[in-house]
């Protein structure tokens, strides 16, 4: 849109919209710190400022010394467990070798007499009676440690108990807070959205625009990165809910921004033909023109073989014009002829223009 500006201008505008951005900047900045910086929103609840220390601690107590005896005793069960596995593993090699010396020496012989018989079975007996032993010490310790599992689980379901009313309480205060954290967020917020709101309805087009649509985009930006992530969520109705009336609300004035559109236009078509002129910016009748539109209804104008064309056909605005001086015919918004200078006849615009554009920047 910045084709038919003079170069300055076309400066000076994008001049104002970096204005515009770095207000909104620095705005954000300022306005993120300050409620970064919120007494309230800085320190949430702890799950330990709500569990009952005493009762905790009194229970651990009791905790602890079973957890060590009980790894003791484990350490006893463990060696015993080792103890008779070796010995396991003794007999059975005693075992395999006293019967292969058996089988060599064939049945011949009678074993019953035979003192070096006597005296491996004897040893074997004596190694079976030892892993009798050694199972039942092995018993006394797993039944040492049963008894005391059997102490410490209670202890350990009372200890479970305080956590979990610990933990209802903490999250009953986390959701308190997170409403309290919302509720301070929105009384900051609001203000600055009703605020913008007032500026873009009475100033978007002031000759203050830059620091007016800096403030919105601020307020924009407070709404959808301060306030939208706090929103509570009640299972979504909220953020759904919100999303419902924000659509409503947007698809509401879109419908009415294409009705007074068509209302204008309508008006527009039935006005004579200067004023209906004065009603279009200058550069941006140059820039439809160019374009082959017209630069009132907006439609395009196709050119007609044989025909020099001086009104719009959907519209009847008049698009060219003959210079009443030197007779050429040239665009109808000109203000000045371009062959001979002089001020187009009855064109209002023509002492105006520069003062105009101005305004309308
Ligand atoms: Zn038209
Ligand atoms: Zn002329």
């Amino acid at each position: 849109m910045y084709q038919q500006l003079r170069a300055p201008e076309r400066l000076f505008r994008l001049g104002q919209w970096v204005v515009a951005f770095l207000f909104a900047f620095f705005l954000i900045k300022v306005g993120a710190s300050l409620i970064a910086d919120l007494p309230l929103l800085s320190t949430g609840p702890q799950q330990s400022d709500f569990l009952d220390q005493r009762s905790a601690q009194q229970v651990q107590q009791q905790i602890l010394p079973l957890e060590q005896s009980i790894a003791e005793l484990q350490k006893y069960a463990e060696l015993s467990q080792e103890r008779l596995l070796r010995s396991q593993d003794e007999y059975s090699k005693d075992k395999q070798s006293f019967d292969n010396w058996r089988a060599a020496r064939g049945s011949t012989e009678q074993a019953e007499n035979n003192p070096e018989v006597i005296s491996r079975v004897r040893k074997l007996d004596e190694q079976l009676k030892k892993q009798t032993a050694i199972s039942s010490e092995l018993q006394q310790w797993q039944k040492k440690i049963e008894a005391q599992r059997d102490r410490l689980q209670p202890l350990q379901q009372q200890l479970n108990a305080l956590n979990n009313q610990a933990n209802q309480a903490y999250e009953q205060a986390l959701y308190h807070s997170s409403l309290k954290a919302f509720a301070i967020r929105l009384l900051f917020v609001a203000p600055l959205l009703i605020a913008a709101i007032w500026l873009f309805r009475r100033h978007r087009n002031s000759q203050h625009w830059p620091f007016a649509w800096g403030f919105i985009f601020f307020a924009l930006f407070a709404f959808f990165f301060e306030l939208v992530p706090y929103l509570p969520s009640f299972g979504g109705y909220i953020r759904y809910g919100v999303g419902a009336l924000l659509t409503f609300l947007g698809g509401k004035a879109l419908m009415h921004a294409l009705q007074q559109y068509l209302e204008r236009k309508h008006q527009e078509q039935t006005a004579p033909q200067e004023e209906r002129k004065q009603e279009i910016r200058y550069e941006k009748a140059l820039e439809s023109m160019a374009k082959g539109q017209c630069p009132g209804c907006e439609r395009g104008m196709p050119g007609i073989e044989g025909a020099v064309l001086n009104y719009c056909m959907h519209c009847g605005l008049k698009t060219h014009e003959v210079c009443s001086q030197c007779g050429l015919r040239h665009n109808a918004f000109f203000p000045y002829c371009p062959a001979c200078g002089s001020a187009a006849a009855a064109h209002p615009r023509a002492a105006t223009v520069t003062q105009e554009s101005k305004n309308q920047a």
